[in-house]
């Protein structure tokens, strides 16, 4: 834990501090063409899960 460089970081709230997302993406199974997730890295937080949370002004 580096929680004491200054920063104020919270928690993402794109991923909920899990540094992925479930995006839903077509596929094609057994001929049969159905929505699955797929995980990718939070474009947010950058797959850390947490981010710098600005304090309010
Ligand atoms: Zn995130």
């Amino acid at each position: 834990m580096s929680d004491e460089d200054g920063q104020v970081r919270a928690v993402c709230t794109g991923c909920g501090g899990d540094g992925q997302v479930a995006e839903p993406e077509l596929a094609v199974l057994n001929g049969v063409g159905q929505t699955v997730l797929t995980l990718r890295r939070c474009r947010w937080c950058d797959g850390e899960g947490r981010r710098p949370m600005h304090p309010p002004l």
